[in-house]
């Protein structure tokens, strides 16, 4: 099974806020680990913060993680002005679905951004939602064997 996100680009800050714009976007929804902070850091860094202000002047920002760690939950809730939602077990769409109808928003004005292609990606897909795969906020710094995970999990995604 192949995946084809409608965007494949290297970091969050890559995204063309203007071009989903156009394209009728008005809410952006993100995983949280590896896509808006480094895997289990439970903390924003100053440059995702204000890159994050600025979305929100244009998009409603959300986040759904499957994080279900309750100590994790916590830290990353204090520091979060936006909604949140955890336990969300992409790529099962019933949590998603339930946080957009929660706070309004449609699947064709909602984009969906994530670092993982089976998971994040997949439930974009699923929830009919434009979607964007982005490498890990950390790829620099991460294990070799990590990346191999990665790199194996990225040959299910359709390159053109
Ligand atoms: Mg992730």
């Amino acid at each position: 099974m192949f995946i084809k996100p409608d965007y494949n680009l290297k970091s969050i800050y890559d995204i063309n806020l203007d071009e989903l714009k156009v394209k009728g976007i008005k809410a952006l929804l993100f995983d949280l680990d590896s896509t808006l902070m480094g895997s289990r850091t439970g903390c924003y860094t100053e440059k995702t913060l204000k890159w994050l202000e600025n979305v929100k002047k244009d998009f409603f920002v959300g986040v759904v993680s499957n994080n279900n760690n309750p100590l994790y939950i916590e830290k990353v809730t204090s520091c979060t002005d936006f909604p949140i939602v955890f336990r969300a077990h992409k790529p099962d769409t019933r949590v998603t679905k339930e946080f957009m109808k929660k706070n309004g928003l449609t699947p064709q004005t909602t984009c969906f951004v994530g670092d993982r292609p089976l998971t994040d990606v997949l439930c974009g897909k699923n929830l009919g939602c434009t979607t964007i795969l982005v490498d890990s906020i950390t790829a620099d710094i991460e294990k070799p064997v990590v990346r191999f995970v990665r790199w194996l999990e990225r040959c299910s995604v359709k390159k053109s």
